[in-house]
């Protein structure tokens, strides 16, 4: 990841170089004949050599510029997948939540259950009236439950 960054950086800035150095040699074909009056003997020698340098420099500033869009993407997708796993497990964890609050959910309705099949009242175990629940004592004849 790390060398193929360096060598993205790499193509980007020397396409740049070369380009700009084309565009140079385009613009400047006067002082350059007068400068590399060896090296390029007529102005049809500058402009081609001028447009080889653009098209080289295009074309590797093309290719950094695809690959520094790949990596970049390359980069999203696994940031996203990061994402994606860490929401999974948060999904995970509130569904166990949900499992203990269902459960502790369907205990409360057993305990409901069970109180409202209480019966509301009791019969006193010595003289038979009936006693309102959770009293201590029969009203009727006065002797305690307990
Ligand atoms: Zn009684």
């Amino acid at each position: 990841m790390k060398r193929s960054s360096v060598s993205n950086t790499f193509s980007l800035v020397l396409g740049i170089v070369l380009f700009f150095a084309g565009l140079f040699l385009l613009l400047n074909q006067e002082n350059v004949v007068a400068f590399f009056s060896s090296m390029f003997p007529n102005h049809e020698s500058i402009q081609l050599a001028g447009a080889v340098f653009q098209v080289l420099g295009g074309l590797l500033v093309l290719n950094g510029t695809l690959r520094f869009a790949t990596s970049q993407a390359q980069t999203r997708e696994k940031e996203n997948q990061a994402l994606f796993y860490g929401l999974m497990h948060r999904v995970s964890l509130v569904e166990k939540r949900a499992a203990e609050v269902a459960e502790k959910v369907v205990s409360l309705e057993k305990v409901r259950a069970a109180r409202d099949s209480l019966p509301e009242s009791v019969k006193c175990r010595f003289c038979g009236a009936g006693i309102e629940l959770g009293r201590g004592f029969c009203s009727s004849c006065g002797r305690s439950q307990r």
